[in-house]
């Protein structure tokens, strides 16, 4: 086979130009293949197009913020960080600030600035990137024909390989062959950037297992009117929990959005991962919210009763209004079963208990997520189990390396998915030249 020395990447988001920039700075001569008219079409908008890039959180705050599979990038992680990424961003010549909850964003505010400096960056370590170049196939070869000799033969025994990379072929019947291919296809979300499954596709024909892919930082669907009714309403401070068949599997405090079709807003964004697990399951969702998560019940009876004491002569719907925002009134009596005209002083005492009561746990059925194309991100993906975790290269075919969001790995939002693709595409464009 010619061209051994050179590194087929496939996908020019944040994975594969990382890949890319690092195969390149090893000395290599690096193909980028971008199927897009041009490179990080989901890159530019991400962060509303402020771009997150990562999160200065420690190693085992971002791990833990990567409920997909986190752990697996504890190496890659380990040997590039989110201070690797920022140096690297600030040697680019764009500078980046750090803001709540320890995003960090370019100084500038601008998404293409990082896709730029990207791109001028593979420009100067002389990449050829080619954009309009759809790939369809990992062209391999077995590995006892691609021995040279018999030493070469004899090691490769001691190996777990069968098959090696050679290169790859595009739509239009170029081959471009090369020692190491690095697949950074993304995952199947936001299908109009340009990621659209094909890396999975590509995986399971080599023999690799895919994980289900399924949409996560997606909003949530409802059964309940009411719901919808609220659409606009944001609420803060409120305490999210979800439950599957009546069990409660997770919960989150923050903010939430009520839209024309359920539930948004970053709590619900966190809890949809295991909503959709869930759901995939056939398993019955319901999401239950705690509208008053710093008061505990008997604090919220005494809450109430000092309102109800105040407006007794109102009717409940107007004696509520210090303790709710006013849309949201109507829907809490009426699961309380209370009509919202009755005068405050008739409410009993079990009345008020049960008031207090929806008010720490006002159910919605959860019928469905939004579609994966509109999630943020892809859950499931390659199978993180047949990857070497420090070097990216699949264990089943030599020279094959992923990175990115084409793996079963997906974080919260926060900066942690990008930097997830950094860390990866760092260790695949590294390694795809070392493990040569
Ligand atoms: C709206 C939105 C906002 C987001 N905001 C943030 C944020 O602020 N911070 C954060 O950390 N994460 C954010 N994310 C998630 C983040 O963008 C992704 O996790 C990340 O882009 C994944 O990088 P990747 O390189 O693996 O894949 P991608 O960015 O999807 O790139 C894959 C590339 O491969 C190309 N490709 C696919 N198939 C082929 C083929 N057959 N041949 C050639 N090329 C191909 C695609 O065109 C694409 O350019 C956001 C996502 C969305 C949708």
């Amino acid at each position: 086979m010619e061209n051994v020395d050179k590194v087929i990447v496939v996908g020019a988001g944040p994975a594969g130009m990382m890949a890319a920039i690092k195969a390149a700075e090893n000395g290599a001569e690096v193909v980028l293949l971008e199927k897009m008219n041009r490179p990080g079409k989901k890159m530019l908008i991400t962060g509303k197009g402020r771009c997150n890039i990562t999160n200065v959180a420690e190693k085992q705050e971002l791990i833990r913020n990567i409920p997909g599979n986190g752990k697996f990038l504890y190496s890659c992680l380990k040997a590039y960080d989110n201070e690797d990424v920022q140096l690297f961003f600030l040697t680019l010549g764009v500078p980046t600030k750090v803001e709540r909850g320890g995003r960090v964003f370019p100084v500038s505010d601008k998404a293409a600035d990082v896709v730029d400096a990207m791109v001028l960056q593979l420009h100067e370590l002389g990449v050829k990137l080619i954009t309009d170049a759809r790939v369809t196939e990992i062209l391999t070869e077995d590995m006892e024909a691609s021995g040279s000799d018999g030493l070469e033969k004899a090691v490769q025994k001691e190996d777990s390989h069968s098959q090696r990379a050679v290169g790859v072929k595009l739509a239009d019947g170029r081959e471009y062959q090369g020692h190491s291919v690095i697949v950074a296809t993304g995952g199947m979300s936001y299908p109009g950037t340009g990621s659209t499954g094909d890396g999975s596709r590509w995986a399971v024909r080599l023999g690799h297992r895919v994980v289900k892919q399924l949409p996560a930082l997606v909003p949530l669907e409802t059964e309940d009117e009411w719901v919808k009714e609220l659409q606009g309403l944001a609420l803060k401070n409120v305490r999210a929990a979800l439950l599957s068949e009546g069990e409660k599997i997770s919960d989150m405090f923050g903010e939430m959005l009520f839209t024309h079709f359920g539930v948004s807003g970053p709590i619900v964004l966190s809890l949809s991962r295991q909503a959709a697990q869930e759901l995939d399951k056939g398993r019955f969702v319901e999401l239950e919210l705690d509208l008053k998560p710093a008061l505990t019940m008997e604090q919220l009876d005494a809450r109430l009763l000092r309102d109800f004491e105040k407006y007794q002569n109102k009717e409940i719907k107007n004696g509520m209004r210090d303790l709710l925002p006013g849309r949201l009134i109507e829907p809490v009596l009426d699961a309380a079963y209370l009509k919202p005209d009755r005068p405050v002083h008739t409410i009993t005492r079990e009345e008020r208990r049960k008031l207090a009561e929806v008010l720490k746990c006002l159910p919605m059925i959860i019928s469905g997520t939004r579609p994966i194309a509109e999630a943020i991100v892809t859950a499931g993906g390659v199978d993180v189990k047949e990857i070497d975790p420090k070097t990216m290269e699949s264990k089943l075919v030599k020279g094959l390396y992923f990175a990115g969001e084409t793996l079963d790995i997906d974080g919260y939002t926060g900066g942690y998915n990008l930097q997830a693709a950094f860390s990866m595409g760092a260790a695949a464009g590294n390694w795809s030249v070392w493990n040569n």
